[in-house]
């Protein structure tokens, strides 16, 4: 291989998707999902990262980019400068923008991040949205084994606020949201819209 064909492969898209997808399995390896099935965490990064790539037609190279990589910075010690000396400046703000800051108590953060949504950028609802998706369609398939009905419940409820404050940004991403809770809220004996001001329905 030329080295000018290695310089221009190395910027390609699908090889900085690569790059990110096997940087963000490493930083995961040890991490499981909290469900009965403890399925490996890159699981959750992988879902989440498809549903991003579809939303946007594998046009947004930045916000699948930030998709794979939304919980290294949260769960990992990956930093903000490792993320920007591998992926640039703007996949690095995009993590920063979606992690939650983990020196404060647990309500708190979960507070801030329904007051916090409404003044995300686009890119950064547009992995919040999959994200919340995919933790409720794990609810459902497999919950975790200390979590009683309440907790459940709890949970749906608040992913539902957090996604009311997100929309607008992607009609599909909403639908799969709002069916994922539909199927949520019937398991967990929650019926009822998934935003206040409308039904819940695909539209
Ligand atoms: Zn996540």
């Amino acid at each position: 291989m030329s080295s000018s064909f290695r310089s221009a492969v190395a910027q390609s898209d699908v090889v900085q998707l690569m790059r990110a997808v096997d940087f963000a399995a490493r930083k995961h390896s040890d991490q499981r999902r909290k469900g009965r099935a403890k399925e490996p965490y890159i699981n959750h990064l992988t879902e989440v990262t498809c549903l991003v790539a579809e939303a946007t037609a594998g046009q947004d190279l930045v916000a699948v980019l930030g998709a794979i990589l939304h919980d290294t910075i949260e769960d990992t010690k990956t930093t903000p400068a490792e993320l920007a000396a591998m992926f640039g400046d703007e996949v690095a703000s995009l993590v920063a923008e979606v992690t939650d800051d983990k020196r404060l108590p647990k309500h708190e953060r979960k507070v801030l991040q329904i007051e916090m949504a409404a003044r995300k950028s686009t890119r950064a609802r547009l992995i919040k949205i999959p994200d919340k998706t995919s933790n409720l369609r794990s609810l459902i398939e497999s919950s975790p084994e200390s979590w009683d009905s309440d907790r459940k419940q709890e949970y749906v409820k608040w992913a539902a606020r957090v996604i009311q404050q997100c929309r607008v940004v992607s009609p599909w991403l909403e639908a799969e949201f709002d069916e994922a809770y539909r199927r949520a809220s019937s398991i967990t004996g929650q019926p009822g819209p998934a935003h206040p001001h409308g039904d819940g329905r695909r539209r």
